[in-house]
Formats: structure tokens, C-alpha cells, sequence
């Protein structure tokens, strides 16, 4: 059966990637060895690393502009300990932008390292919207947001206007839609939503910004493994290649202007059905709908049984909400296809006429 996997991370990763990622796991560039038993100081490993960093900055148009791109392990929820400990300062201050799970554990992970403060929240209303017209105190050492919500299925559009460095979680989004990524002082993510597999994170960092970090142990600080090319340590050999491509695949496929287009037309396509289908209703702001993961839940609880058999027999995969937020989540990240959007589609239309 075809499968639809519609998985929140790891997620799906295009058939290429997964052929030549298992290809290089029994004979890495035919050397008669794997890539998983080599040294990451071998030179094909060595460039593999160095191609993904600059994919990376190239894809995000931010080559020569003063920011240097990492793969370190740890997932994003160690770079939420980093960011502090790279930016916070002895007596200063990080705010933070509370719009779900992921971004309130950023700020309480950082609150063990120093003062942070909640600049804006959107709990009052179960983080179902991005806070507006946020106002941001000039004194703090960064601010940070997630850009996108990958539980709630909200998304930041415009980014609140500040002098302060702005800080990103972009986990689920990143390299999903055109923007002025010169906007960010610093943008991490996991790699296992747009941009390969689980075991590493992307950082993004203006080298600007690091020039007056406070002492901490050396695989904390950023500017360590920038000195040592993102290879301070052993790295996940095996997810750097992933990613390196996953960024590789999407350079082909014309850049984010191009998977931007396809983003746009899946979410819309997927919305519509929602807004549309008398079974179901979204929870998410509409002007904050995210064109990653959409939140969608059904009107009469009693038929989730029902729906979830239906899916697994049409193999559509993984669309039950993430267990603190319930109901349903499509998550249609850039591998994901149209045609697995518009079979979703389909199964819910047929699954209304059901019983209506
Ligand atoms: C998935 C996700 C995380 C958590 O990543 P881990 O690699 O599991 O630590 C953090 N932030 C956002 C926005 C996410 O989507």
C-alpha cells in the first residue's frame, strides 16, 4: 500500500534521500566501506560537513553575511540550554515569547541559567493564536521566539520589530517559506522536521553575537565549534550526511522559492477541507494557521475510531494530535507531496458523506 506519512518528527524525507542515505550506510562512495565505520576526520567526511554548512547558509541566502552555520548533537532541546548559555549574560536578561509547549520548555531551560522574562503569551487562550503588537523592552540580551508551533499548529507571520537579537527555535519551519532570514541573529533547529533526521541540530549564528560570551564549558560555547568547523567532537556522521542530502535535494528542487509555492498550495488545499467539511473544525487563529502542521479536531468525538481505521486502511500516517493537545495534526512539511494532501482530502470527504 502507499503510505501517507503525515508524522510531526522524524518525519518524511524524499524517497532520493532515503535510496542514497542506504546506499552510503553499505559502501560509502564506493570506497568498500560505510559511512557509519569511517572516521569523521576522513576527507570525504570532512567535505560532507563542510557542503552541509554552506548548503545551509546558501539556501537560507545568508552566505558572506557575517553567519556561520553548525550541526551539533543534542536535539533542539539542548540548544535551548546553549542559547542561554551563549547569550544570557551574568546580570542581564532574555525574553521570551510563550506561543506553546516547546517555547515555554525553551524558557524554563534557559530560567536555570539566568533571569528571563515572558514578553508575550498566548496560554490564555490554549496557544491557539501569535500574540500581536508585541512590545519588546530594549534592555534584554535576546528575544526569543519559535516561529512556529508545531504542537498547536500556529505560526508567526510578521516578527515582532526590535533592536534586542532576535532569537529563533525554527524546528518545524525552517526552510519552508521565503523570508529575510538576515532578520535573525540566531536560528537553530532539530533536524528531524525539514531538514534531514533526528540526532542533530541546525544553528544559524551572526559570529557578531558571540564576541562577548561568558565562560562556559567548551561544548556549550558556539564559538568553540565554529573554531572547530561543527567537528569539536565526533559528530552523528550518519545524520550530518541526512541532512547534507535533505539541503542538497532542496537546492535542486529550486530553493525555498519553489518549495514555498508547494507549502502554500498544501496548506490551502488542506484548510479549505477543514473550513469546509461539516465534520471538522481547525482551533488555530485563522491569520496564524501554520503551512506546517494543521490542528484540526471532529465535532463529535465519538467518531474518532471510526476516522483513525479509515486512515490506517487508506495508509495515511500519523495524523493523531500530539497527546497534550488531542484531536488531529497533519504535518506536511516539504517532502510531503501534494498528492498525499489531496488523498487526506479525499478520505475526509468520503468519510463525511458517511454520515451525513
Ligand atoms: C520538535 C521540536 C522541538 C524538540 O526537538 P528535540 O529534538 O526533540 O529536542 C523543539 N522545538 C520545536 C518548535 C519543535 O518542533
Amino acid at each position: 500500500m502507499e503510505m501517507h506519512n503525515f508524522s510531526s518528527g522524524p518525519s518524511i524525507l524524499p524517497p532520493e534521500v532515503l535510496q542514497k542515505a542506504s546506499e552510503a550506510v553499505l559502501n560509502f562512495n564506493n570506497s568498500g566501506l560505510s559511512l557509519i565505520e569511517i572516521s569523521h576526520r576522513d576527507p570525504s567526511f570532512v567535505e560532507i560537513m563542510n557542503s552541509a554548512r554552506n548548503l545551509a547558509l546558501e539556501l537560507l541566502n545568508l552566505e558572506n553575511k557575517g553567519y556561520s552555520a553548525l550541526f551539533l548533537q543534542g536535539g533542539a532541546s539542548l540548544e535551548f540550554v546553549r542559547v542561554a548559555n551563549n547569550l544570557l549574560k551574568v546580570d542581564g536578561k532574555a525574553g521570551y515569547i510563550n506561543t506553546g509547549n516547546w517555547a515555554n520548555n525553551a524558557q524554563n531551560e534557559a530560567a536555570y541559567f539566568g533571569a528571563v522574562v515572558e514578553i508575550a503569551s498566548s496560554k490564555d487562550k490554549n496557544y491557539s493564536y501569535i500574540p500581536k503588537n508585541i512590545v519588546v523592552p530594549n534592555n534584554l540580551d535576546y528575544l526569543h521566539i519559535t516561529t512556529n508551533n508545531t504542537i498547536y499548529g500556529t505560526q508567526f507571520k510578521d516578527f515582532p520589530e526590535t533592536d534586542v537579537p532576535l532569537v529563533c527555535d525554527m524546528s518545524s519551519d525552517i526552510f519552508s517559506r521565503n523570508l529575510d532570514f538576515s532578520k535573525f541573529d540566531l536560528i537553530y533547529a532539530c533536524a528531524q522536521k525539514n531538514a534531514g533526521t533526528s540526532g542533530i541540530n541546525l544553528i544559524v549564528v551572526k559570529d557578531e553575537l558571540l564576541n562577548k560570551t561568558r565562560s562556559i564549558p567548551n561544548i556549550m560555547n558556539y564559538k568553540k565549534h565554529i573554531e572547530r568547523e561543527s567537528m569539536y567532537n565526533t559528530p552523528s556522521v550518519f545524520s550530518v550526511y541526512v541532512s547534507y542530502l535533505t539541503l542538497k535535494w532542496l537546492k535542486d528542487l529550486g530553493g525555498i522559492a519553489a518549495v514555498d509555492r508547494r507549502n502554500l498550495a498544501k496548506a490551502n488545499l488542506m484548510y479549505s477541507e477543514i473550513d469546509r467539511n461539516s465534520l471538522f473544525y481547525g482551533t488555530a487563529a485563522v491569520e496564524d494557521r501554520s503551512t506546517m502542521n494543521v490542528t484540526f479536531f471532529l465535532k463529535d468525538e465519538k467518531l474518532t475510531t471510526t476516522f483513525d481505521e479509515l486512515c490506517l486502511s487508506e495508509g495515511i500516517y500519523g495524523v493523531k494530535g500530539h497527546r497534550t493537545a488531542g484531536g488531529y495534526r497533519a504535518s506536511m512539511y516539504n517532502a510531503l507531496p501534494m498528492t498525499s494532501v489531496q488523498k487526506l482530502v479525499e478520505v475526509m470527504q468520503r468519510f463525511e458523506t458517511r454520515f451525513l
